[in-house]
């Protein structure tokens, strides 16, 4: 008898198991773990200026001084073409309306084949700051000599039935890999260390009065995102893969205060992170960046950089630069040092942040996109206040 009611103990434990394991997979549809009100309302919340150090605001007398004197040394960076000179000209008329006009930070333009005087005379009239037109050598903006062109021709094939797009753009190609690993290194940059990237067509919403640079070099970030989305996992197979491998042969790069949990998560979109083979996909969204030079000038990013240039999959797939730049910066730097900018409104078609202060004028406070309802789902800004945090 005392054996024997352990054992019909251990009976009953088993058959709740069962009927709890039963009522799991054909039990009614639950909820989703991470209602939509939740997700949302970081975005809502009344947003302020950044805590941290004093500020340096242009209101309270900081400016640029006579020479520039009371500036850090950073500039406004555009790779972008001839053409969209139009889309320029919007995108600086609103950073320098709502930033730009107070603090008078330089511009510098990239392109790979060189500027017109068209070009040159209509963007520099946007700023009273000065503006630098910039060719990008050869070398850097080049196909690399082992990226064989059948497979690319055949690989972007493949990537076009797929619906990825611009998978058979040469130069959209190029252009990722020219952001992930060499705008940096170009020589008009050698004396730069920080960055604010701004692409055509993009607009901004509210009235910034602090210096961000400044903001970034006392509080010691590393990099500035305002926006977090997932990538279309078809893009960037093999990018975790290698990334995999790289960890296993150099697992001193690893931080110990790393974001691998917000790289990995598969719990927000399973499907995504099992055919990307490991990675969420969840990357900042790279057409905005106020970021510091020296990570990518790292040791870590430049061997990283390297590792899954020889791998390919800048041409045979269509990684972004805002996935490996994601995930470097995930993987090889402290956490703290990865900064929301909330209080910038922003918008890259479809994409925005609205933020909800009374500086911002534009946009609707909190909304995701002006796109179709499915768009919603690409937000993943909620993983990285789940596992990282807001600051
Ligand atoms: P999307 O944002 O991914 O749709 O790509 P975009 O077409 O906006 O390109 C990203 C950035 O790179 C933009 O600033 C473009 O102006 C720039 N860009 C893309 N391709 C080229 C190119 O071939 N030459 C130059 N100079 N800029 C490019
Ligand atoms: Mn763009």
């Amino acid at each position: 008898m005392a054996i024997a009611r352990p054992i019909r103990m251990l009976g009953l434990a088993a058959i709740c198991l069962w009927v709890f394991f039963l009522y799991q997979v054909f039990g009614p549809t639950k909820p989703a773990p991470e209602s939509k009100i939740m997700d949302q309302e970081p975005l809502l919340d009344y947003t302020g200026e950044p805590e941290g150090s004093p500020l340096w605001r242009a209101d309270k007398g900081y400016g640029p001084g006579a020479e520039g004197t009371n500036r850090i040394n950073a500039t406004l960076l555009s790779l972008v073409r001839n053409e969209e000179v139009e889309g320029m000209v919007q995108a600086m008329r609103d950073l320098e309306r709502t930033w730009n006009s107070k603090f008078n930070y330089p511009w510098t333009f990239f392109n790979d084949v060189p500027f017109t005087e068209e070009f040159k005379t209509r963007t520099q009239a946007e700023t009273k700051a000065e503006c630098k037109y910039e060719l990008i050598p050869k070398e850097h903006w080049d196909v690399p000599s082992w990226i064989d062109e059948e497979l690319f021709q055949e690989s972007a094939k493949i990537l076009k039935e797929q619906d990825i797009q611009y998978a058979s753009m040469k130069s959209y190609h190029q252009m990722c890999r020219w952001n992930s690993g060499l705008f940096y290194k170009h020589p008009a940059l050698e004396h730069t260390q920080f960055y604010w990237r701004v692409e055509p067509k993009v607009h901004f919403f509210c009235h910034v009065d602090y210096d961000v640079f400044r903001y970034m070099q006392d509080n010691n970030k590393t990099y500035g995102f305002t926006i977090n989305l997932y990538d279309a996992p078809q893009s960037i197979p093999t990018l975790w893969p290698e990334t995999v491998k790289f960890l296993a042969q150099h697992p001193e790069y690893l931080h110990d205060q790393n974001s691998m949990p917000w790289l990995v998560d598969t719990e927000r979109r399973p499907e995504h992170n099992m055919k990307a083979n490991g990675y969420s996909t969840c990357h900042f969204w790279s057409n905005f960046e106020i970021a510091d030079m020296a990570f990518w000038r790292s040791q870590a990013y430049e061997d990283y950089f390297n590792h899954l240039d020889r791998a390919g999959g800048f041409f045979y797939e269509r990684w972004g630069d805002a996935p490996v730049h994601s995930i470097a910066l995930g993987l090889f730097e402290d956490a703290s040092k990865i900064h929301w900018f909330r209080d910038i409104g922003y918008q890259h078609i479809p994409y925005f942040n609205c933020p909800n202060s009374p500086k911002c004028s534009g946009c609707m406070t909190g909304r995701f996109t002006d796109g179709e309802a499915w768009l919603m789902k690409e937000d993943c800004r909620p993983n990285w206040f789940k596992y990282v945090g807001m600051g």
